[in-house]
């Protein structure tokens, strides 16, 4: 039976928040963001998760959310990286899966389903990520804040995570990328379109897995907890 391991990245600083407490321990419906998505997580099909987190909170992190909440399933708390994608990399190196799904915890609203569709497309297609199309019409600026171009909406799509790729193919990928530069990769799937061949493909999100990100999304959060009767 092939393993499957989550990265879930809880690295960041969330300084766009402006609050003096880090985004991923806000309390929401009395838990931590992080919470939701390690949850979520424990509560699918996943074999094992590996928790990346700022350097210095890793037994924060430990007492209280993984021993506070009784998770089992997490194997490793590591501290992160300056940018994402140096975190994600400090995951992979501690990942045992044939598979892996890389989640930003910051997406606390991530369901069971997502999680079982990232999964099945990983080992379908060897790269997934999930998204949704694009509800309003995109613009291309140009340097001076002009329209340069407006491409075509219908093969538009926002793009979220789970992220969810054959590990060997992730992990060479990381490595490629970051021995040359990394800079401007924003996503996991960018890596692998950079360094491989591999096709990627994209599969059904929700427009309910957003990241919460600034304060105004806290409100936002709250309803999609209580619509998913977290509280
Ligand atoms: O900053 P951004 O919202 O793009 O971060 C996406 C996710 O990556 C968040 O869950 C954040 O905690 C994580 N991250 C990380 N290490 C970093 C930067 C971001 O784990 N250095």
């Amino acid at each position: 039976m092939e393993k499957y391991t989550a990265i879930v990245l809880a690295g960041g600083s969330g300084k766009r928040m402006g609050l003096s407490v880090k985004k991923q321990y806000i309390e929401i419906c009395n838990k931590p963001l992080l919470y939701y998505s390690v949850h979520a997580f424990e509560k699918s099909d996943v074999d094992e998760i590996v928790l990346v987190v700022t350097p210095g909170d890793e037994n924060y992190v430990k007492e209280e959310i993984v021993e506070k909440y009784g998770f089992k399933k997490v194997s490793a708390i590591v501290p992160g990286g300056k940018e994402r994608y140096n975190s994600v990399y400090e995951g992979l190196k501690v990942t045992r899966g044939d598979y892996v799904l890389i989640h930003d915890g910051a997406r606390a609203f991530v369901t069971k389903e997502i999680i079982r569709r990232s999964m099945d497309g990983a080992k379908e297609y060897g790269a997934c990520v999930v998204g949704m199309p694009v509800k309003d019409t995109i613009k291309v600026a140009d340097d001076d804040g002009y329209v340069k171009d407006t491409p075509e909406r219908s093969s538009l799509w926002m793009v979220q995570t789970p992220q969810a790729f054959f590990y060997p193919l992730v992990k060479d990928a990381y490595e490629k990328v970051l021995e040359k530069d990394a800079t401007g990769v924003t996503d996991d799937a960018m890596v692998v379109e950079l360094a491989t061949d591999q096709k990627v493909k994209l599969i059904e999100g929700s427009y309910d897995n957003i990241k919460v990100t600034t304060i105004d999304d806290l409100d936002v959060a709250e309803n999609i907890l209580k619509k998913q009767n977290h509280c």
